[in-house]
């Protein structure tokens, strides 16, 4: 080995060192953050959390005092964010004004106003260029969104949809919750998981809804090892299908 040797890709193997592009969207509580961070790792890729991203616009539209129908006042907070996120699956970096702000985004407060902020399409426009940037630049990536797919990188060499029911997803955020000292309270949970969902599915710029070439995924009877190894075996078969023309 002189190490400059290229890697030669079989039809169907994911190698640890060419590109690779995994869009991986769906609603919230379906386990999206932890498996596409250990996805990631298996696969000696990057990682991305665009709602992360949101959350840290949301955070300085609120911390700004800035009304959430104000959408005017809501695309002029964010024209300059400094913003800063790291994409190592191991471990997470994101910070505001250079300030670690990963649990404060994560609160109540960011939580209940994200889906408004994430529908002014300012905030989507910056937001989207400069994850096509992170993505072009890590090269071998896995991002996680709602629109990845759909909008952002519609390229991907990979798109997996992530769905359970709406119980499902709120028993595990509950759960959650509960693990992370935030309380316990399922009902109010499955409500909030339900009023994102809709806001979410309605808005007019980038609605959530599975890329018509993603392959959807439904976690609600799966554990998390179980969703990696399907997720694995996903990304394997869509690699293998676009680099030898789309066939299948
Ligand atoms: O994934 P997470 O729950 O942290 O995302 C928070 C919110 O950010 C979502 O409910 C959605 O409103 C918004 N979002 C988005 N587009 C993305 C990622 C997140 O609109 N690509």
């Amino acid at each position: 080995m002189n190490g400059l040797e290229i890697p030669v890709e079989a039809p169907g193997q994911v190698s640890g060192a060419s590109a690779l592009v995994v869009a991986m969207d769906g609603p919230s509580g379906t386990g999206k953050s932890s498996v596409s961070r250990r996805l990631a790792t298996r696969l000696n890729a990057r990682y991305l959390d665009t709602g992360a991203m949101y959350r840290v616009a949301t955070l300085r539209v609120l911390r700004a005092g800035i009304e959430l129908t104000d959408t005017a006042a809501i695309g002029a907070a964010v024209k300059e964010l400094p913003l800063t996120i790291g994409t190592d699956p191991g471990q997470e970096v994101i910070a505001l004004d250079g300030a670690d702000v990963s649990e404060e985004i994560r609160g109540d407060a960011v939580t209940k106003a994200v889906s408004a902020v994430s529908a002014v399409p300012e905030v989507r426009e910056l937001l989207v260029a400069l994850q096509r940037e992170i993505a072009t630049a890590a090269q071998r990536i896995v991002v996680e969104g709602r629109d990845i797919g759909t909008v952002v990188l519609t390229d991907a060499d990979a798109k997996i949809y992530l769905t359970a029911s709406a119980e499902a997803r709120a028993q595990r955020r509950n759960q959650q919750n509960i693990r992370e000292g935030r309380g316990d309270d399922y009902e109010a949970v499955l409500a909030d998981v339900q009023r994102r969902d809709n806001l979410d599915s309605t808005r007019k710029v980038s609605p959530l809804r599975p890329a018509v070439d993603a392959v959807l995924v439904d976690t609600s009877e799966m554990n998390m090892d179980e969703v990696i190894d399907d997720l694995y075996r996903v990304v394997r078969q869509q690699v293998s299908a676009s680099r030898m023309g789309g066939a299948q």
